[in-house]
């Protein structure tokens, strides 16, 4: 087992690994900008090393600085949390070289899972159900027209490299797909220094289903069912929930195993998941994230299980703890993101949270880094805190969701707790009845 475990990240992610690591009795070591000097994981952890100046190139995201306070500090392994550089391959190999182990997959896992056309062509070897489309890249506008004849309108233009939603284009007739694909093709270029782009058939209704798996990396893959993250505005994960109000035990056993398949199939090592789109009975894959996610705590409220021991027993060679069969789901969970964000517009609203005073009870869980008389800074994403709730059934993780955010006061900035107290009394949430368009109808309606 390794002894120090440095944290590269922040917020509330870099607690929540933290809490890991004292479980686990293990040491901890945090960087952070000069902005986060006051931050509540530099408070409780072992020791902390000042990386640099606020922008995250210059801090989280500098390798350099990283891999050096590693060395100062003695760390033997390194988990990234999600974002800044917990995707980045380049990563995982240089501290590899060091002899530092990245706590997540090998460098070549994410290498093929961060450009999506070889990312699908993965899925599809291993048996995973794919989004009909293009085999590869598309260049020619003759061969488009083809493939998206063949596949039927409305189709969508992808680009490889794309990330956050942005280098995508829907084009719903031959007409359309001219200007479609140019114009994906220069914001491809734009955006990732890469034009590449290909080719799915368009979902007109689909709901956001994902799949969470874990490697052992030696050729032993489990699930640990799904997730419903079909609430979204403009590509963002709103709410999330697990089990999904859509499926039937019989489909997710079925998604799972073929997942559970797959990862053991590729000798992936570490926590993944596996996203996909589902409309009619059918999933469509569309990319496999090689991290843990924000919101893995759903799905550790249904297993009871701490994904982030998992990932750092694996990490360290000591396997997974539990067999499939080992995995049992219980009553359903929710998780609202809570954002420092005017409920409305969505306009960051960093500042100083004059009082903060989280709900409490049984099956209430707050993941957050913020406390009274902390002061966000406005350099970074706004996320304050995770609401968790978990309850035996849907019904009763809805009635304890809407206590928990009567009780929630976050006093000094704007946050998005009020656009989750409308969507608690809301007819079609109660009745888990939305796809993946839904929030943004429902938003624009409430203008
Ligand atoms: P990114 O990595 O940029 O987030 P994804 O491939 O995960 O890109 O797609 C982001 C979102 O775009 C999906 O959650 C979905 O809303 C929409 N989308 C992607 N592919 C399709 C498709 N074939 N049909 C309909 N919507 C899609």
């Amino acid at each position: 087992m390794f002894q120090k475990i440095l944290i590269a990240n922040r917020g509330e992610i870099a607690l929540r690994v933290l809490r890991a690591c004292k479980e686990l009795g293990i040491q901890t070591v945090v960087v952070h900008s000069t902005a986060d000097a006051d931050a509540m994981h530099v408070r409780l952890a072992d020791e902390s090393v000042c990386i640099g100046p606020p922008p995250s190139r210059d801090s989280y995201l500098n390798i350099h600085q990283i891999v050096a306070a590693c060395e100062i500090t003695g760390a033997d392994a390194v988990h990234p949390g999600y974002g800044f550089l917990s995707e980045n391959a380049k990563f995982a190999d240089i501290l590899a070289a060091h002899n530092i182990t990245f706590i997540g997959p090998t460098g070549d896992h994410i290498r093929i899972m961060g450009d999506k056309i070889e990312a699908k062509r993965t899925a599809k070897r291993l048996g995973i159900p794919v989004v009909p489309g293009s085999d590869g890249a598309v260049t020619e506008e003759k061969e488009a027209r083809r493939i998206a004849a063949e596949i039927g309108y409305p189709v969508i233009i992808k680009a490889s490299a794309g990330g956050g939603g942005r280098g995508m284009k829907v084009a719903h007739s031959e007409a359309e797909l001219e200007i479609a694909l140019q114009t994906a093709r220069s914001e491809a270029g734009a955006a990732f220094g890469d034009d590449a782009v290909y080719i799915e058939k368009y979902l007109e209704k689909p709901r956001h289903i994902e799949v969470q798996v874990f490697g052992d990396g030696a050729g032993r893959g489990v699930h640990f069912g799904e997730r419903d993250c079909s609430l979204q505005r403009r590509h963002q994960k709103v709410w999330e929930e697990a089990p999904s109000p859509a499926l039937n035990a019989e489909e997710r056993a079925h998604i799972g195993g073929v997942c559970a398949k797959a990862i053991a199939d590729l000798g992936y090592s570490g926590a993944g998941t596996i996203e996909f789109l589902y409309e009619n009975g059918e999933f469509y894959f569309i990319e496999m994230n090689t991290r843990l996610q924000v919101e893995h705590p759903v799905t550790e409220a249904i297993t009871g299980i701490d994904l982030v021991h998992e990932q750092i027993r694996v990490a360290s060679g000591g396997g997974l703890s539990v067999r499939q069969e080992d995995i049992k789901f219980n009553g359903h969970a929710i998780e609202c993101r809570i954002n420092a964000e005017d409920p409305r517009t969505f306009t960051p609203s960093p500042g100083t949270i004059t009082h903060f005073h989280t709900p409490g009870g049984l099956g209430i869980r707050v993941d957050s880094g913020v406390y009274s008389g902390y002061k966000i800074p406005p350099y970074y994403d706004s996320l304050i805190g995770k609401l968790i709730v978990h309850g035996r059934n849907r019904v009763e993780c809805m009635m304890r969701l809407r206590r928990a955010l009567d009780e929630f006061v976050v006093d000094g900035i704007k946050t998005t707790l009020p656009l989750f107290r409308d969507l608690v009394g809301n007819a079609d949430i109660a009745n888990g009845d939305y796809d993946i368009h839904w929030l943004e109808k429902y938003l624009a309606k409430e203008e």
